[in-house]
């Protein structure tokens, strides 16, 4: 029973709220997904072809390389660019964000994309920004003293807030969760949810509950696919793997194509696109709590996660984090922050939800299918 390997599929159906029609996937389970038909699934992934940029240099000009200054400015490395009608020159503005996400990820500043960048760049990861509104909170934005150089550390404090440091108010400490309805998750799959959850209750005063009031819970989980509405499509197998958005939104999404293993063996999978599903819940509820994007490469909230990996214990640099925006919990015998360092003016202020997305959030009429499949 061990090394079987259990994956979630979810197909899910969408329309806005201006289409009646809805699509319904009947009888699913049991159906052969279609990426077991492919010798390869990870050829998909999609930004698999930024690897034939390798040796590009600033004065070149490549077919693509628009796609890759897209990438750049969804990631926030384009803070003054309006993300539309990229060139595919090799320019400036592409050496100058390429500079910052070498310095964020712990690379060479060689401002080249030598293979080192790109391997990092290809990655599955989180789709939220690793800079918010231009100001980079990762490496790049803190003194040289506080960069981290591989993985040894000048200093603690490199985990990261939103701007504004939004987080729960104090008398909002018991926090509630609800599934989407339409994805009709199994009690598999949403114990891997209160796992998660359970990772940063220990270390905080939070308590998380679920619910199934899903209009009124503080946060909400949902499985989509491609455009659902919120400015951030999702970009099947791999790629964005999920995001979610600052304090209080509390909306948690997470790409419904990607291969998630719910219970098993992970980096025993065959499937070489599969994605531990706990994994990646940890370092999004990280950001539901108000955690941005940390250099740390061992933190859980680094931004990218390797596919058939398992990252779910908080690492020193997440728990000092979270702690200094709520406090230790008293039961808890652990590392502690004990010099927290704020990195933002006004960590007071709970603001309103960093809106990294398009504003609009119409969506009707989803459907859902879960069905497990045993791969072995
Ligand atoms: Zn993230
Ligand atoms: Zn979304």
């Amino acid at each position: 029973m061990e090394d079987r390997v259990f994956v979630l599929t979810l197909l899910i159906s969408l329309s806005s709220a201006s289409v009646s029609a809805s699509f319904f996937f009947p009888n699913i389970t049991g159906a052969i997904p279609p990426w077991q038909k492919l010798p390869n699934a990870t050829s998909l992934a999609p930004w698999d072809a930024f690897t034939n940029f390798s040796g590009c240099h600033s004065g070149e000009t490549r077919d693509g390389l628009s796609k890759l200054k897209r990438y750049f400015s969804n990631f926030g490395y384009f803070p003054d660019s309006s993300s539309s009608n990229f060139s595919d020159d090799f320019d400036e503005e592409l050496e100058k964000a390429l500079k910052t996400y070498q310095r964020n990820f712990n690379l060479n500043v060689t401002g080249q994309l030598d293979d080192r960048t790109l391997e990092q760049i290809v990655r599955p990861r989180c789709g939220n920004a690793d800079i918010v509104n231009g100001s980079s909170s990762m490496n790049s934005g803190k003194p040289s003293s506080f960069q981290t150089v591989g993985h040894l550390l000048h200093t603690t404090g490199h985990y990261t807030f939103f701007p504004g440091t939004p987080r729960w108010p104090v008398y909002r400490r018991d926090l509630t969760y609800a599934f989407l309805p339409g994805n009709e998750l199994t009690d598999e799959v949403k114990a891997v949810f209160a796992s998660a959850f359970q990772k940063w209750s220990a270390v905080t005063p939070l308590t998380f509950t679920e619910t199934d009031s899903y209009s009124t819970s503080d946060l909400t989980i949902g499985f989509y696919s491609g455009d659902h509405g919120d400015g951030e499509p999702f970009d099947g197998v791999l790629g964005t793997l999920a995001h979610a958005f600052s304090p209080p939104s509390g909306r948690f999404h997470l790409d419904a194509d990607e291969n998630w293993i719910v219970s098993g063996d992970v980096t025993r999978s065959a499937l070489p696109s599969a994605v531990d599903l706990e994994t990646v819940a940890v370092h999004e509820i990280g950001h539901l709590l108000g955690l941005g994007h940390s250099s740390v490469e061992d933190a859980i909230m680094y931004p990218t996660v390797t596919s058939r990996t398992r990252k779910v214990e908080l690492g020193d640099d997440d728990i000092q984090g979270i702690q200094s925006l709520y406090g230790g919990n008293p039961n808890y015998n652990g590392p502690t922050a004990t010099t927290p360092t704020t990195t933002t003016e006004d960590w007071e202020t709970s603001g309103g939800e960093i809106p990294y997305s398009a504003s609009r959030w119409i969506l009707a009429g989803f459907l859902a299918i879960g069905s497990w499949i045993l791969l072995s």
